[in-house]
């Protein structure tokens, strides 16, 4: 299979956008797929086109549902717990009382396996730690910290 526009050169691939097999001087690659350069100032239109419309809605939706679900955790199992607290008992991981942290957002299992190994040997302390910095630390129900 021969490029289009040069029928003594091989092609290379095929454009997306008309489906016909072009050489590596006539595709221009665009976000990940190969267009040929005829196409492309169609493709870059219709690319300018879906970024002004379509997810500025997806965006928005997505935001909605977010807050939405939060609200209804929130309401179900009374207010979220304190990051700043979970994260000052946390670091009294590193003194020897490992897993107060747990108890106190009401992971009372795993908290006392902290508290008798001293945190995973600080390992557990640490991940629980940067999961608290990084807002990724959860409480028993599933809630993010407030
Ligand atoms: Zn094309
Ligand atoms: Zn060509």
């Amino acid at each position: 299979m021969n490029c289009t526009n040069h029928p003594e050169v091989e092609a290379q691939g095929m454009c997306a956008y008309c489906g016909k097999p072009f050489c590596s001087d006539c595709l221009v690659e665009v976000k990940g797929r190969m267009y040929c350069k005829q196409d492309l100032g169609n493709v870059l239109d219709e690319a300018k086109q879906n970024s002004n419309n379509t997810p500025t809605i997806n965006i928005t939706n997505t935001n909605d549902n977010v807050n939405t679900n939060t609200n209804v955790i929130g309401g179900m199992y009374g207010p979220r717990k304190s990051k700043t607290v979970a994260l000052i008992l946390c670091i009294l991981g590193f003194f020897g009382l490992a897993g107060i942290h747990r108890m106190y957002v009401g992971k009372v299992g795993s908290g006392f396996l902290h508290l008798i190994t001293c945190g995973l040997c600080f390992v557990g302390t640490v991940i629980d730690l940067i999961s608290i910095l990084s807002g990724g630390f959860r409480d028993s129900y599933g809630q993010p910290l407030a």
